[in-house]
């Protein structure tokens, strides 16, 4: 369980200041460990209005606390970011596993990528999404 005090130290790293919504976000994320929708949020979360969300999300991938993650569904998820991430350098080399019987989306750690051998390219990031089945629906 993720202490309060964490949760504050994760805002104030990536220059946020502290809202009762930010922090009930950023929770939900750590806890579940595992990238939601803004549809998601908006169920999860009635207490707060639309706006607040939405700006929540946004401040959020602007400051580098959470990262969006396309799909082929046309529905953005968001991740948790690492804690390398910031304003200023917010980028990512690790790839997502979507559960195709669950639905669940879930970032995998940096160290499950296999090595990418691309000769006369640069790569820059990876961005893939592995599908499957999570190990809760196995
Ligand atoms: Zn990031
Ligand atoms: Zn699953
Ligand atoms: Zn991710």
């Amino acid at each position: 369980m993720i202490k309060y005090s964490e949760l504050k130290n994760i805002l104030k790293q990536h220059n946020l200041r502290v809202t009762d919504c930010r922090m009930d976000v950023l929770e939900y994320f750590i806890k579940n460990n595992q990238a939601f929708s803004f549809k998601n949020l908006e169920d999860e979360f009635e207490k707060y209005d639309r706006v607040t969300l939405y700006r929540t999300l946004n401040s959020f991938t602007e400051n580098g606390v959470f990262h969006k993650i396309p799909s082929d569904t046309g529905v953005v998820t968001y991740g948790v970011c690492s804690t390398t991430c910031s304003p200023q350098s917010h980028n990512h080399n690790h790839m997502h596993f979507q559960c195709n019987c669950c639905g669940k989306i879930e970032c995998l750690a940096e160290d499950q990528i296999p090595e990418i051998k691309l000769p006369h390219y640069e790569v820059m990031e990876v961005d893939m999404i592995i599908k499957g089945m999570c190990p809760q629906c196995i």
